[in-house]
This record gives structure tokens, C-alpha cells and sequence, in this order.
């Protein structure tokens, strides 16, 4: 899978949440004039360690009969004028916001599992008040008199996607059907908070018994996996431990062990709630007159349909197969000076074998490269980067943490605060397994700052000095890409706009882009340092872009089976459907590595709850990016300049104009395919 991002409280939430707060998010716009929130205060927020979840939980509550109250207010409820209608809905977005952001952020990473049962709770509740609003015909009636003409622009918008969400959610069905959508909505949360909790508690671990079989791993990863009393090592499904062992060690059989015990995560568990997850929002689809679940959550994004997205991949697969092709005979050859008798690669070598080529052809040797990369060294140079392109400072911010390993900062831009955000970066029991974004608390115009948080699982939590590889620098620069897009968009009055709300298949591009800076030699220059304080030579850097174009056609088409797989489980009627047999079918089109036989991947793969049918975004983003990037490229990766065009016209506006349009008035054209596609042309 890929890295994971975007706003987490998007990928926790199942689709009817999604809905319901899509609506939210649209609900947002406006008001130029006049403070909108003075109405309701959100509440403090804090993030102490020994945070009591009773204590929580009433929080929660009070919030919730709160918002309750503002909802029953809009039954005769006669504003003043049309600003005022928009403004209520804005002040209960915010709490709704606070709300269902933090208990997001607890579930996936609080220490103490009590808060974290706490906040799924709170969570449902949220869930439900939120559809409440997003099918009150009240509101609905009231918003439709609303005198779109007297509007300014955004608050046009505004409106625009608060009728659309409204529609879409179901409001104009009559009340039993409107009943029946609410209970769905609060299923489909439950199921996907169960597939997350199976997913994020079902972490896998084998043991060896001798230390024999940890041959060509580096010998860090070696101290780290000593023997325990029993004399065994343990290895588990958690990415520190796993990629190593992927693409170091040469015993094919602990790769496969590993493999097939990290593929099967959360199974069998996990397979029953999907598909009563995918059962149930196939019913909501159907209730909401869609033919089916991919066609409903692709209708506002920049791909618009189901349709478009299958010719989108099959397109990007049609011009990556060439490449990928080729090299897949690449890895096949070097496996046949190991095992003459191969005629195939499996999906468990693909990673070792690769790593083969990098050093043999291209003299990339990863356990050379990661020397430079110590986690804190890495951290202090994304936060050098960060200040040199945008004219910011990052300091510490004097706080209270979740976790002792968890660190607090302040972004200023010209000696004022303009955000805040933790870095929760190493992996712990019972943590959330990916890497992601979690916003925390949107940014409003003169009323909160934005605050994020990074939820990652890099070494480095017990020594700050522990290696990282330089996959995880492109990931930490990724994540960081996240947080920068939130906390460079907290200038807008209606929360709708504020920060990453832009269409979701937009929302990987600036961050996919961001990544091009860890492949640079000044940037790298700028950090990457080893024990003895050598900055990575520039001819090893040379070399590791030569070897960077190898896999990358490989690398593509497993993606695309990630986003047909994604499609194909929403785009039908789930009865049709037969998880195992769908995936197999799905990989055999598009990755050049058969399906393993008994595993169960998508028990595993968490984007089937948070993203649903839309995993195709990360390359549909990629296109963009690489279009973007172009531009960087012409004039300069660390030309200030360019970089504040980009944070002004891209980052800043969030959601406030359709993401196309950021693009072209940042490129001064529409956004094309070239740039991605000679990439891929590229033969090795
Ligand atoms: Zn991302």
C-alpha cells in the first residue's frame, strides 16, 4: 500500500460519516464580514497523558447536547438575515470538528485503551448528531430560501456545496427512508471502526531460532532483535521491523514467513466486517438512487465516476506495462543466478531482488545509504527545508503530550504563531500501523490556529539516533507535506475551506510532489549526515537517482492493483462478490507478481474502510504532481520564490476554489499527462 494521509478523521470514518461530514465540510464558507463563531466557543483543547476517560467521555457528552441544542434551535428558527443561517451552521461545524478530530486522533493512538474505547464512543455519537444535521430537512428548507445573489463568492460557493451535500445525503427521502439512511450511516461507522481496531490490534509476529537467519540484515536491526530468555528472536508485522527483513534478508524463507504473516493481518476477523461494510453501503448507495457505492463517492471528486476512474487506471496501466515488463525480466534473471530452477518472482523477493540490481547495477547500496539518515538528523532537516522554501520558523511549543515519545511545535510566519502540531513518530501497542496525517483543530480566521498531528512509525523511538531508511525520509517528507497544506490553509472564515479540504483526489498531489526534494543533493547535503558527521557524497547521491527509475513500472502497477481492487470491491453488488477470489483475479491483471495463496491482504489494507472505492487518487495525484513539479524543476527546488507562489495559489486557498483551477493558476495552464508519462518512458 501507500503512504497514508490526508485528513485521518476522513479515513476512520466510514462513507456515511464521510457524507455527513462532507456536508460538513461544505458547510463551511463565507461570512466575509463579520466574526462567524462568536456564538459558540469550541472547547480548549488538551492532549495530557494521563488523561481520564471518564473525564474525556463528559467532555465528549457536554459537547454533544451542546450541538444537540444548536440543532433543535433551527426548528423556527428565523435568522436575520442569510449570513446568519450560514453562521449557525458554521459555529456547530466547529465543535462537530473538534469533536469528531480528537476522538479520531485518541482511538487510533492513546496509550490508555480505555480513552481509546472513549473516544469510539464518542466518535458514534458525533457520527449521529452529524447525520441528524445532514438529513434535517429544517435546515435544508431553510437553506434553499437562502438569496444566493446577495452571496459574496465564496459564500456562493458555500451554499453551492452545502445544497449538493444535502442532496446527496438523502434529506429530500421521506422521514422512514431518511430513518433508515441514519441507521445505515451509524452501521457503516461501526463496522469501520471495528476493521480499523482488527486492523491496528492484529499485528502478526514470528519467531526464529537463530540469529543464523537474520543474514544481510544490517547490524543495527540485529542488535535490536536479540534473542529473548527463551533463546528465540522475535520479528513482527510492524513496518520498522518488517521492510528490512523484505528487502535485506537472503533468506527466502523467513521473507516468505513474514510475508504471508503481514498479508494476513487481521484475518479472519477482518473479512466479515468488510463485507458487511461493503454490503451496507451498497444498500445506502442504492437507497440514495446510485447504482452503487463507487458511483456515489466518486461523484464529487475531480474523477467524477466510477467510469472515469476504471479508464484511468487501465490507462496509466497501458503505459506503465512496457517498463514494467522489462524489469520484471530484470528480477527474474538475478533470481536465477540464486535458483536456476526459478521461473517466476514472487511477490516476497521483489523488494530483496530489487535491492540486488541497486547495488549490483547502479552501485545503490541501501545499507550504505541509511547510514546518513539517523531519525533526528532527518527531522531537523524536513524542519530546515520547511523554513529556507516558505520564510517560517519552527520552535518547540510548551504543552502537554499524549505519550512521552510525542513532541509539540509552533509554525511562525514572521514572528507570529500561524500553527501548531505534535509528531507522535514511533511505533508503540496498540498505535495506529500506517503513516498519517491527523487534523486536530481547524484553522479559522481569527478565531483558532490549525493543529495537526503526525501519527508515523519510523526507528528511532528508543534511540533518536536509530537509522531510518531512505524510503521512510520520502515518507516523514510526505506526512510532513500534510501537515504544511493544514497549517498553510487556516485563513479562511468558514471551516469548509480550512486547511486539506479540497477534493479528496486532489488532496496527495502537493505531498507526492514534496517528495521529489528527498532525491535532491543540496537538500540531502543540507542533513544527511553519518556518526562521524560525513555529508552524504554527491556522486552516492548521483547514484541513487540513477537507480531511483529502477521499479518504477513495477512500482506503478501494483499501485493500480491497490486502486482496481479499492473500485472493484464498491462498483457492484456485493453478492456477487468474492474477496479472495476478486483480489487474486485483480492482481493477475495488473502486477506482474502472482497472489499468494492463503493470504487475505485486504483484511489488511485499511484504505478499503477510510478511502473506499477511491484508492486510485494516489496516482490520479501523482499525475498532478508530476506536472507540478515541472515547474520546481525550471526554476529551482529551493527557490523561495516559487515555493511562496505555491504555497499562495496551491496551499493556501484549502478548499476555496476547485482544485484544478489551484493548478492552473499556479502552472498558467491546465494540468497535463507529460511530465508523468516520460517517467515512465524512461528504459533502464
Ligand atoms: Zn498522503
Amino acid at each position: 500500500m501507500t503512504k497514508c494521509s490526508k485528513m485521518a478523521q476522513k479515513l476512520l470514518m466510514s462513507a456515511a460519516v464521510a457524507l455527513v461530514f462532507s456536508f460538513l465540510l461544505a458547510c463551511q464558507l463565507s461570512a466575509s464580514t463579520a466574526p462567524s463563531v462568536a456564538a459558540i466557543e469550541p472547547a480548549a483543547w488538551e492532549m495530557p497523558q494521563d488523561l481520564d476517560a471518564k473525564a474525556y467521555f463528559l467532555n465528549c457528552e457536554s459537547d454533544f447536547k451542546r450541538v444537540t441544542a444548536e440543532l433543535g434551535g433551527f426548528t423556527g428558527f428565523k435568522p436575520a438575515t442569510d449570513l446568519a443561517l450560514l453562521n449557525k451552521l458554521n459555529n456547530m461545524d466547529l465543535i462537530l470538528d473538534q469533536q469528531l478530530s480528537r476522538a479520531g486522533l485518541y482511538s487510533n493512538v492513546h496509550p490508555n485503551k480505555e480513552v481509546r474505547s472513549a473516544a469510539e464512543v464518542c466518535e458514534q455519537r458525533f457520527v449521529e448528531v452529524s447525520t441528524d444535521i445532514g438529513l434535517s430537512r429544517t435546515i435544508y428548507d431553510q437553506l434553499q430560501h437562502v438569496d444566493s445573489a446577495k452571496l459574496n463568492l465564496t459564500d456562493k460557493r458555500y451554499l453551492e456545496h452545502l445544497l449538493r451535500d444535502y442532496r446527496r445525503s438523502g434529506v429530500d427521502k421521506d422521514q422512514a427512508t431518511r430513518d433508515k439512511i441514519k441507521k445505515l450511516s451509524e452501521d457503516i461507522n461501526l463496522l469501520g471502526q471495528e476493521f480499523e481496531k482488527n486492523y491496528r490490534e492484529g499485528g502478526k509476529k514470528i519467531e526464529l531460532s537463530s540469529v543464523q537467519e537474520l543474514k544481510g540484515l544490517p547490524a543495527d536491526y540485529i542488535e535490536r532483535h536479540k534473542p529473548n530468555a527463551e533463546g528465540k528472536i522475535i520479528i513482527s508485522t510492524d513496518t520498522p521491523d518488517y521492510m528490512p527483513v523484505m528487502q535485506y534478508a537472503k533468506n527466502d524463507a523467513l521473507r516468505e514467513r513474514l510475508y504471508r504473516a503481514y498479508r494476513d493481518m487481521a484475518y479472519p476477523d477482518n473479512k466479515r466486517v468488510l463485507e458487511n461494510l461493503m454490503a451496507k453501503r451498497y444498500e445506502l448507495a442504492q437507497i440514495l438512487g446510485y447504482p452503487n457505492y463507487a458511483t456515489y463517492v466518486t461523484e464529487d471528486k475531480m474523477i467524477q465516476s466510477p467510469q472515469n476512474a476504471q479508464e484511468f487506471i487501465d490507462k496509466v496501466s497501458v503505459l506503465a506495462t512496457p517498463l514494467a515488463q522489462q524489469e520484471y525480466q530484470v528480477l527474474l534473471k538475478r533470481l536465477q543466478k540464486i535458483n536456476p530452477k526459478a521461473t517466476r518472482v514472487d511477490d516476497w523477493q521483489k523488494m530483496y531482488l530489487q535491492e540486488l540490481i541497486k547495488k549490483e547495477k547502479y552501485q545503490v547500496d541501501a545499507q550504505q545509504i541509511r547510514q546518513y539518515f539517523p531519525f533526528a538528523k532527518v527531522q531537523q532537516g524536513i524542519f530546515d527545508l520547511t523554513q529556507t522554501m516558505f520564510g517560517v520558523t519552527i520552535r518547540p511549543w510548551q504543552t502537554e503530550t499524549w505519550h512521552p515519545s510525542v513532541k509539540a511545535f509552533e509554525i511562525l510566519d514572521k514572528n507570529q504563531v500561524i500553527g501548531r502540531f505534535y509528531l507522535d513518530m514511533h511505533p508503540r501497542e496498540g498505535k495506529y500501523k500506517h503513516a498519517a496525517q491527523f487534523g486536530i483543530q481547524s484553522g479559522i480566521k481569527g478565531v483558532q490556529l490549525p493543529i495537526a498531528a503526525l501519527v508515523c512509525n519510523f526507528p528511532g523511538g528508543e534511540n533518536p539516533n536509530e537509522l531510518m531508511e531512505h524510503s521512510d525520509v520520502e515518507t516523514y517528507l510526505h506526512e510532513f507535506g500534510h501537515l504544511l497544506h493544514t497549517l498553510f490553509s487556516g485563513e479562511h472564515e468558514r471551516i469548509a475551506f480550512s486547511g486539506t479540504r479540497t477534493e479528496w483526489d486532489f488532496v496527495e498531489a502537493p505531498l507526492q510532489m514534496l517528495e521529489e526534494w528527498v532525491w535532491d543533493a543540496e537538500t540531502l547535503a543540507s542533513f544527511a549526515r553519518n556518526q562521524k558527521g560525513e555529508v552524504i557524497p554527491t556522486s552516492l547521491v548521483k547514484k541513487m537517482r540513477a537507480g531511483r527509475d529502477f521499479g518504477r513500472g513495477l512500482w506503478t502497477k501494483h499501485q493500480l492493483f491497490y486502486a482496481a481492487t479499492s473500485l472493484n470491491v464498491y462498483n457492484k453488488n456485493p453478492a456477487e462478490i468474492d474477496l479472495d477470489k476478486l483480489t487474486a483475479k485483480i492482481q493477475a491483471t495488473y502486477s506482474p507478481f502472482g497472489y499468494v495463496d492463503g493470504t487475505h491482504f485486504y483484511a489488511s489494507f485499511g484504505h478499503l474502510n477510510g478511502y473506499s472505492a477511491i484508492y486510485y487518487t494516489y496516482m490520479w495525484s501523482l499525475v498532478i504532481a508530476s506536472d507540478m513539479f515541472s515547474e520546481f524543476e525550471k526554476q529551482g527546488l529551493r527557490n523561495p520564490e516559487v515555493a511562496q507562489r505555491y504555497r499562495k495559489m496551491v496551499l493556501a486557498p484549502g478548499g476555496s476554489k476547485d482544485a484544478v483551477e489551484l493548478v492552473q493558476d499556479f502552472l498558467g495552464r491546465p494540468f497535463s499527462f507529460d511530465a508523468f508519462t516520460k517517467n515512465l518512458e524512461k528504459t533502464h
